[in-house]
């Protein structure tokens, strides 16, 4: 069986104490291949090598970075088969979604963080004739990265990127649930020349290896995406060190339809907004609230072609949904299924685990499922459930539907849909979220602040925001008289 390895110091090695963790296939719910259990030996190792790099790493020019970069970015595209059928693998999820989303994603974040370096430029403040301030910018030093099982490569090189495009160096730790693409990148980061101890991913356990990124008293920034939980212990470990901190946590975000929408669009982009990646993206409109006047219309639409939807082998081109990541995920959605209809909802399409024939018959598949009748604020519309589960709300005026909005503890994203103008402007900016879109969802331009207020996180990634994070700022004042 294929056994994952660490990538310390450039090279690719077994974990200290000899032990692994069984990694499953969600669409068989077979293992298929074994996961380093590190523990805080290896992340030791792994700060070493950091430390040991970085004072060559951080002065390296930035075009030489950027040059590095661009060769794993080019390296990405190469492997983009390859890697996007192990995503698919070790997730779940659909080989298009892979193919078209994750990996080139990937691909992207090393292209655009390679190229944003040569453009970033710092501050200066003149006091007139009396002075001038500059700022010098310097990378913070060793950055530790953690990342969730959603969108595996995708977040993993979101966070890389511009650690090692700003001079830093990075202890890396993927989710134990989806360990492969970051194992592959590995091998990638040693084929394009990146220096040894530059990047170091150390795989494991989240409260073995997680919690030694975050309590190591070497490593001064953490970058984090995951669940409000977990972020809420790492905060409780890095704030008294006083660590920078980057948080991208959970969300439960609205999806609002008015009346006057374009439909079809509303509809065939609600379909994916509810439930690509089996509704496993933070962003997923999970909380679907329609105007009166089109309630019912849409309702019985949008029905109808979620019931056409395809559950099935992640390998098939023609799957719209796989399997859920694990199955303890399963259950904690199905869960949810039956808290709704104890809090009164009613399923109106699916509700239940989907069965598959032969090889597939352990795999871990839900029927993508629509909720109605259930208060605003019962736990089913205010706790996020990271599954294919949407419910569908009524709503007749502006104020009611941003009181139901803005009524969870997250704020990460919303979407809107309305052909008028100065609604969708007056809403956007009332919305307590860190993203709106308005008539589109997911549509990414990486210049962009990404990230969400209240629980759903604190600061900002993407564009320039990233840089600013993995830098420290210095601001130098020279009096001229
Ligand atoms: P998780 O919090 O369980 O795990 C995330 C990562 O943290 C994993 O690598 C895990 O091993 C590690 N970890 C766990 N305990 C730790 C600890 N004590 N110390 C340090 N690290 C620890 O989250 P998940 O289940 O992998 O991912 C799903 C969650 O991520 C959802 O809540 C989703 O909304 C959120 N998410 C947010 C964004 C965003 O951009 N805001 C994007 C994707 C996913």
């Amino acid at each position: 069986m294929q056994k994952i390895k660490n990538y310390i110091n450039g090279e690719l090695i077994e974990p200290a104490a000899g032990h692994y963790i069984d990694n499953y296939n969600p669409a068989t719910g077979k293992v298929y291949s074994l996961i380093p259990d590190s523990d805080e030996q290896d992340v030791e190792k792994a700060v070493q090598a950091a430390l040991t790099a970085f004072p060559i790493w951080s002065v390296t020019p930035k075009e030489e970075r950027s040059r590095i970069m661009l060769k794993i970015s080019d390296l990405i595209e190469k492997n983009l088969e390859g890697l996007a059928i192990a995503e698919s693998i070790d997730n779940g999820k659909p080989i298009s979604l892979a193919r078209t989303v994750d990996i080139p994603r990937a691909a992207s974040n090393f292209h655009f963080y390679a190229t944003a370096i040569l453009h970033y430029a710092s501050e200066s403040h003149a006091m007139e004739d009396m002075a001038i301030n500059y700022t010098l910018r310097t990378p913070v030093g060793i950055a530790g990265c953690i990342s969730p099982w959603n969108l595996p490569l995708y977040l993993f090189t979101w966070k890389i990127a511009p650690a090692i495009a700003s001079g830093c160096c990075v202890v890396a730790k993927p989710s134990e649930i989806t360990p492969m693409t970051a194992y592959l990148l590995s091998e990638l980061c040693i084929e394009a020349g990146l220096p040894k101890g530059v990047l170091n991913i150390v795989h494991g356990y989240g409260h073995k290896v997680g919690a030694a990124i975050t309590a190591h008293p070497k490593i001064p920034l953490i970058s984090f995406t995951g669940g409000t939980k977990t972020g809420a212990e790492i905060a409780r470990t890095a704030a008294p060190m006083f660590k920078k901190l980057s948080l991208e946590l959970g969300g439960k975000n609205p999806n609002i339809i008015f009346a006057d929408c374009d439909f079809e669009k509303a509809i065939k982009t609600t379909l994916q907004s509810s439930f690509a990646n089996q509704g496993q993206i933070c962003l997923c409109g999970s909380r679907i609230f329609i105007e009166k006047p089109i309630y019912e219309k849409f309702k019985k639409e949008f029905i109808e072609k979620v019931k056409a939807l395809k559950v099935g082998n992640p390998a098939d081109a023609d799957s719209r949904l796989g399997a859920v990541v694990s199955k303890s995920h399963m259950e904690k959605v199905l869960s949810y299924i039956d808290l709704a209809k104890q809090e009164g909802g009613t399923i109106v399409s699916g509700g239940f685990q989907v069965k598959l024939e032969g090889e597939f018959a352990e795999g871990y598949y839900i029927a993508p499922t629509i909720i109605e009748g259930l208060a605003y604020n019962c736990r089913t519309n205010q706790e996020e459930i990271f599954g294919p589960v949407v419910t569908l709300t009524p709503f007749e005026t502006e104020e009611e539907v941003l009181h139901y909005a803005d009524s969870t503890q997250y704020g990460l994203a919303a979407i809107l849909w309305t052909e008028n103008l100065t609604r969708a402007h007056r809403m956007a900016s009332r919305l307590h979220a860190g993203i709106v879109w308005i008539n589109c969802w997911l549509l990414r331009d990486l210049r962009t602040p990404f990230g969400g207020v209240k629980s759903s996180g604190v600061g900002r990634e993407g564009g320039f925001e990233a840089l600013h994070f993995f830098t420290e700022p210095k601001n130098v004042c020279i009096k001229l008289k």
